[in-house]
């Protein structure tokens, strides 16, 4: 008999050791627009089986609620609500019974989630970059729990520091996420490295840092277009030092109806 090593891996996420390693997608598979050149590189890193459940179904449960607030006629989002409607049994043919059903659910979960926009005016929370082009009226809103957004930033990011440096973020350093207003705008005083990371017209990442502290990077990540994040690595009594520099949306208390929710594993680990 024969003993056979297994092989161990790190996940980047909660960081444990499995015995069974996935890879997950840095920027998520289904997120990918039509327009993704062949070419782009669709980069994976290793992941627990548990964390790459509860990721797949936080960008499951985004992807259907965001995939609306953007413009689907963009190259940067082609093809991609046409996907979300299949998902809930619109314009699918073939499909089994039970599948249909399946369908059906997810259709009326969503729709029992759409708010009248009117009452959402003058509360704060709108999210910037998604909504409707300007001059555009939407009867009908939905709401994103920011968290879960925060959640999918850093996870790109450590998906990033994983492929391009082997890095792990690990305590004393850790990740923070905000949402950004604008285009990149470089403080340039003090950056000497910037790289661009092209995953196509869906997901656009710049990441920056000084070479006297390497591992004090800056991310600015934009996807389809619209939803612009920028992303802070660095020790954990520094973020808490800048917080106050850095805007966080300001969230709406949810009204009287179900909204989406995020998995409490994710919200567990993370505390
Ligand atoms: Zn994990």
């Amino acid at each position: 008999m024969s003993q056979t090593a297994v092989a161990l891996a790190r996940c980047i996420h909660c960081l444990s050791e499995t015995d069974s390693p996935e890879l997950d997608h840095v920027f998520p598979k289904s997120w990918y627009p039509d327009t993704t050149p062949k070419t782009v590189q669709r980069w994976t890193a290793p992941s627990c089986p548990k964390c790459n459940r509860a990721f797949g179904q936080l960008e499951h449960d985004l992807f259907l609620r965001m995939i609306f607030c953007v413009d689907s006629k963009s190259d940067a989002a082609a093809g991609l609500a046409a996907k979300a409607l299949r998902t809930m049994g619109l314009d699918a043919e073939g499909l089994s019974d039970e599948e249909k059903r399946r369908r059906e659910a997810t259709l009326k979960k969503i729709r029992s989630e759409l708010v009248r926009t009117e009452e959402l005016e003058d509360k704060p929370g709108k999210i910037p970059g998604l909504g409707p082009p300007e001059g555009v009226e939407s009867p009908r809103s939905i709401l994103i729990p920011y968290a879960g957004l925060s959640l999918m930033a850093e996870k790109i990011v450590r998906g990033c520091e994983y492929r391009i440096n082997n890095r792990f973020v690990e305590p004393p350093y850790t990740v923070c996420t905000f949402i950004a207003n604008a285009e990149v705008v470089f403080p340039e005083a003090m950056v000497t490295g910037v790289k661009s990371i092209d995953f196509g017209p869906g997901c656009q990442i710049k990441r920056i840092f000084a070479a006297e502290t390497p591992k004090v990077v800056r991310y600015w990540i934009t996807i389809w277009g619209a939803l612009r994040f920028s992303v802070l690595i660095d020790l954990h009594e520094e973020l808490e030092k800048a917080k106050h520099l850095y805007k966080r949306p300001e969230g709406i208390e949810p009204p009287d109806k179900p909204t989406m929710r995020i998995r409490p594993y994710l919200r567990e680990y993370k505390d």
